[in-house]
């Protein structure tokens, strides 16, 4: 069966979302919804939502609009037709009967439902309708949300239900799991009675809102939104109705319905408007005193809100063991809601689902968790989880691991796909070397370096992974969510804090000479980045010999923003890319002021696709919708480069102090019109000062030391200054720029 059209009909959150994803793997969509005026609507939002839905703009040709009286025509051509209207069920009854009669024999039809079983919404097919009949139960935002849950039913053809499996995983990038049709599936029935719990638990043992979070988060391997935050996300009165459809669903004596009772207090926000971020606030709320925003959070206790004081548990890296174990509340809170996660998820199996992986996977997939509660049982150690518990009556889950006491029960991971992952192959490889910032892995014919810090920021020990992995072809891969963002700003400002720039400039040096050995090593590099690739982190990959990247990136040399450039061959790089176009070729100053627009404004792009005008990537750098893919596409570059040769060295002739003055001049308008002060002044010279080739001439060929030579002064010029130093605490401490 192969996909070429599709119609959405539901214009709304998920039916945009779904369209648009669609788009970005450029197969046609109609979307349709009561008139073309709602879906025109929805066309526009898609171009303008942040972050964005399509990874390119153009994207959105692939999509027509229309309404469901007069296009409904559409159907009749669509190979998939999915529902994604609203959750009341005599509606999509009749969507139904409309679609069966027009569709063409043997499209699939889907619901995007997330809470009405597929033998109601079925209920009025016939048996051959019902064989082409799933849910398809897409997150949002669709783009971003990796979870796909596709629902069958005993009606179904499984051929075509694992052809639209692959379909999804590989056109839409997304990580699909088939599920059984029970109440909330497997991720939101795992993931909210994790949220219901992790509350729960906090107004049982009197935790502030801020203190659940750190532990209800990071240290748990949690998304940092914790729960209180993740709530006022999602939207607290949404949540609300998730949960009296968990409450209706589900049978009386399932452990679900302990923790869905409604709680005053959040009834009490829902009818006052705090509905979380989209309504007045939620848990957490932003309030204006002396014009000033100010986040305050609420007291559990009296409902009342005061400045929010962010609680600082001493480690944000996943650490399950040492905070069960810890003996303080917090210990003894995190104890609480894993035990009870670990003990409701597998009291589940096989009762929905035999494959207990499968919900891990729900979990890390459309929840964010770096590990799903097996895993974390896993970690746990199966001994000591059992010399914990208290009691797992009727649980033939635990009862059984009790009697085995397998410490290795766990097995493979990501079992649902038959890609080959990263997840899937570390287990199986060696490690040969780990330190605070990455791990290398080996195997036969290659290394793989993975970045291991929080959000994946560079040190000198990445480095040193880095350049001791160079030994074999090498693939930069992680499985956590960003490639890396970037030089970690902390270290750097220790050293700084101290006066201690002979630290920096040494850390600087041994950057760029990582990067260059990256480059021409005999073996080939190849990074393959999803997620945030920024400053230091786009300096590794742009001096990799190739790259594959996931189309959700965010990319950029973003070093001016706190008051730095780019020092790890960033400048030198962009200028050898913009110095071999046609229009470089007549013009020796094309390329560095292009460049100087690039840095200086510290450009991003937000997709693999929207970095290649800026040549962040280049044309030949793969562009990847399915994450799961990365690893084996960049083990086919390392086979077919047996024979690989490292580029030859760049070579670079700029116009030196006539460039300088361009640039400057330019700088000055930006001054005079207060698009930048007196800092970015001096941040914009020194970037002019690199680009411009410092004290050279156009007839005399720069070689790459001379720029990373250039890179580094102006790099410590600055760091060195109070001014950069400020704007670098002020990120660190608000994660917002600082304009000086
Ligand atoms: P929404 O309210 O944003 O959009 C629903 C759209 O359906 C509206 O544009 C409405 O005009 C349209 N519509 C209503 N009746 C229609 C009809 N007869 N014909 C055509 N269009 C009609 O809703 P949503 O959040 O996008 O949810 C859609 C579905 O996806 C629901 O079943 C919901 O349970 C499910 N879902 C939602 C989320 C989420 O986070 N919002 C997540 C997963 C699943």
């Amino acid at each position: 069966m192969e996909i070429k059209k599709v119609v959405v009909i539901g214009s709304g959150t998920m039916g945009s979302g779904i369209a648009a994803q669609l788009c970005n793997a450029n197969i046609p969509v109609v979307l349709l919804d009561l008139t073309t005026d709602i879906s025109e609507k929805a066309r526009e939002r898609i171009l303008k939502s942040r972050p964005p839905l399509l990874i390119d703009k153009s994207k959105i040709n692939n999509i027509n609009v229309g309404n469901i009286n007069d296009d409904f025509k559409e159907v009749s051509e669509a190979d998939w037709i999915v529902e994604a209207v609203v959750e009341r069920i005599d509606i999509k009854h009749n969507i139904y009967e409309k679609i069966f009669k027009e569709r063409k024999s043997g499209s699939i039809v889907s619901s995007n439902t997330s809470s009405i079983p597929i033998k109601i919404l079925s209920e009025k097919l016939s048996e051959e309708e019902k064989k082409d009949f799933c849910i398809t139960h897409f997150f949002n935002p669709v783009r971003y949300m990796d979870l796909l849950e596709i629902v069958k039913s005993e009606n179904n053809d499984l051929n075509k239900i694992n052809s639209l499996k692959k379909f999804c995983e590989n056109d839409l990038g997304k990580g699909t799991l088939i599920c059984n049709d029970t109440p909330g599936f497997l991720g939101n029935r795992i993931g909210v009675y994790a949220m219901q719990v992790a509350m729960t638990e906090a107004f049982k043992m009197k935790l502030t809102i801020e203190e659940s979070d750190a532990v209800f988060g990071r240290p748990m391997g949690i998304p940092k939104t914790g729960v209180f935050g993740l709530y006022d996300l999602i939207g607290i009165d949404l949540m609300a109705d998730v949960l009296k459809s968990f409450i209706k669903e589900l049978p009386e004596n399932d452990e679900f319905q302990q923790v869905a009772k409604e709680i005053p207090l959040v009834k009490k926000l829902i009818e006052t408007g705090y509905t979380g971020r989209k309504g007045k606030g939620g848990f957490y709320r932003m309030n204006k005193t002396d014009n000033k925003k100010v986040l305050e959070g609420i007291n559990l206790e009296t409902g009342e809100y005061s400045i929010s004081k962010k609680f600082n548990l001493g480690s944000e890296k996943m650490d399950i063991v040492n905070l069960i174990n810890r003996k303080d509340k917090y210990g003894e809170y995190a104890w609480s809601v894993i035990s009870k996660i670990i003990k409701y998820a597998s009291s589940l199996v096989p009762g929905i689902t035999d494959k207990f992986n499968d919900i891990d996977e729900a979990m890390r997939l459309g929840f964010n968790w770096t590990k799903g509660p097996f895993e974390i049982l896993k970690e746990i150690g199966v001994k000591n989880f059992f010399e914990k518990i208290e009691s797992f009556e009727n649980n033939k889950f635990l009862e059984n691991l009790s009697k085995t006491k397998d410490e290795n029960f766990y097995g493979e991971r990501q079992l649902y796909t038959d890609l080959e992952t990263l997840g899937k192959i570390k287990p199986k490889a060696i490690k040969v070397d780990k330190n605070n910032s990455a791990e290398i892995y080996r195997f036969n014919d290659f290394n793989i370096v993975e970045f291991t810090t929080k959000a994946n920021a560079l040190d000198y020990d990445s480095m040193d992974s880095l350049k001791n992995a160079t030994d074999k072809p090498l693939i930069i891969i992680n499985e956590a969510m960003q490639f890396s963002a970037g030089v970690n700003l902390s270290y750097t400002m220790d050293f700084a804090n101290k006066g201690d720039f002979r630290s920096i400039e040494k850390f600087v040096r041994y950057f760029q000479e990582t990067c260059k050995h990256l480059k021409y090593s005999k073996y080939p590099v190849i990074s393959a980045p999803s997620g945030l690739a920024l400053g230091g982190g786009f300096e590794v990959l742009c001096q990799s010999n190739f790259v594959v990247s996931h189309t959700n990136i965010v990319v950029g040399l973003v070093e001016t923003i706190v008051g730095l450039i780019p020092a790890g061959g960033g400048c030198k790089e962009m200028l050898w890319r913009w110095s071999q176009t046609e229009e470089a070729k007549n013009d020796p100053d094309y390329a560095p002021l292009k460049v100087f627009d690039i840095i200086g404004y510290a450009k991003t792009a937000t997709s693999a696709i929207e970095a290649e005008p800026l040549k962040y990537l280049k044309p030949e750098d793969k562009k990847i919708m399915s994450r799961n893919s990365l690893l084996s596409i960049s083990k086919e570059i390392l086979e077919n480069n047996k024979e690989f040769s490292p580029p030859k060295e760049c070579k670079f002739k700029l116009s030196g102090k006539p460039l300088k003055e361009k640039m400057i001049k330019l700088l000055e308008k930006l001054y005079n019109d207060k698009v930048i002060l007196d800092h970015g002044m001096e941040v914009g010279k020194e970037l002019a000062n690199v680009l411009s080739g410092g004290e050279t001439d156009v007839d005399k060929e720069l070689c790459e030391d001379d720029l990373y030579k250039l890179e580094l002064n102006a790099f410590m010029k600055l760091i060195e200054s109070n001014k950069t130093q400020e704007r670098i605490k002020h990120t660190l401490a608000t994660g917002k720029p600082l304009v000086n």
